[in-house]
């Protein structure tokens, strides 16, 4: 977790300072630590905490915001994404400081993809094709940016510095800056003959199909990385990672609960009463259940092993759970009308359990009041 940063400290303002106050303090602030005039150690890092600061509390949602969280107390959980949420000022202030361009190795970003399975599919694993847009190594040039047979000469522009300078005015004076060489990137060189394919990027985008293998037993929101299968690297650096988040659709007649299959069993009053074997559905085909005679609803069977697949260790396999619900019917033929009005004389009447103090019924011929 990110340490609180007290903006306020930062800016040298107070909690109650007017937004006229805090602008004025940036101002000073951000003329005294610029990294181009003050060449003390961790002038630049200060000088954009001052930035990270104005970007908050001279802004009135933001202010609000943070001023909110302060109050709250809550050790700002979620400080991250706030602050992250202004790197394109940052990034637009700082344009050119001290960014050059350097031939380090980087990896590729990552890429995601989103994919919806089938319940069954989810069980059992299964193998699904996707298409993938990503950035390669130009195949022509091999990443190079030249045409083969272009050699590599000082960037005319830059001198083969990778940077020029350049006179900027902002809004608390009149720098200069040193910025990336447009011409070369940074790089000090630029080729003879640029790359036909690419440009001289050294790079293109490519659709790939890629194949995806869904091990048994995932759930809903997993995710399968596929190493290297992202963006280009740069300067030889590895490819970035592809991942693949499922997203498992509902069943119709099954639920799921970790790697057990819940499943509802309706029978009727008779099975119920009189007992039954009944077939239910499965995973892998049908099972049979002894129903009991006196089964009441709620009553729950376990079918060990028809379940889903332990992710981490797939010889063991969850159970399925057979929850009996007893229907009553909604409609009634003469027959079962006579049939059960027989039944009834022989029940009787179920009787009221016994009820300490004054009694529902009794409740309610007072008309609700006490
Ligand atoms: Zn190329
Ligand atoms: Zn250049």
């Amino acid at each position: 977790m990110v340490a609180k940063k007290d903006y306020y400290r930062i800016l040298g303002v107070s909690r109650d300072a007017s937004n006229e106050d805090i602008k004025k303090a940036f101002r000073k602030l951000a003329f005294e630590w610029h990294p181009d005039r003050n060449y003390e150690d961790g002038a630049a890092e200060r000088f954009k905490e001052i930035n990270e600061a104005y970007q908050v509390l001279g802004d009135s949602d933001k202010k609000a915001q943070y001023d909110r969280w302060e109050h709250n107390g809550r050790g700002f959980v979620g400080f991250d994404d706030f602050v992250s949420g202004l790197g394109d000022v940052f990034d637009a202030f700082f344009a050119g400081t001290s960014r050059v361009r350097s031939r380090v190795p980087q990896q590729g970003a990552a890429l995601h993809y989103k994919i919806t399975i089938a319940f069954e599919e989810a069980a059992f694993g299964c193998e699904k094709d996707i298409e993938i847009s990503r950035t390669e190594y130009c195949s022509h040039c091999r990443g190079q940016g030249g045409e083969p047979g272009s050699q590599l000469v000082r960037c005319p522009d830059c001198n083969g510095a990778g940077e020029v300078r350049r006179v900027q005015q902002s809004l608390f004076g009149r720098f200069v800056n040193r910025v990336v060489c447009e011409r070369c990137y940074g790089e000090g060189s630029v080729v003879t003959e640029s790359c036909h394919q690419c440009k001289g990027t050294g790079r293109e985008r490519k659709r790939r199909k890629i194949n995806v293998k869904v091990p048994a037993g995932v759930d809903n929101g997993a995710r399968i990385r596929l190493r290297g299968e992202g963006e280009a690297g740069t300067w030889g650096g590895p490819a970035g990672d592809l991942y693949v988040t499922l997203a498992v659709e509902e069943h119709s007649l099954f639920k799921r609960d970790g790697n057990d299959v819940l499943y509802d069993l309706p029978i009727n009053f008779a099975q119920a009463a009189l007992g039954d074997e009944v077939e239910v559905p499965t995973l892998e085909g049908t099972a049979k259940i002894k129903v009991p005679s006196g089964t009441q609803t709620g009553k729950v069977f376990h079918l060990k092993g028809k379940g889903l697949p332990s992710l981490q260790q797939s010889s063991s396999k969850g159970d399925q759970l057979v929850t009996v619900r007893v229907v009553t019917p909604d409609k009634l033929d003469e027959e079962q009308r006579r049939l059960f009005q027989e039944l009834s004389r022989k029940l009787g009447k179920t009787k009221m359990p016994e009820q300490g103090g004054k009694g529902f019924f009794e409740r309610m011929r007072r008309g609700g009041k006490d």
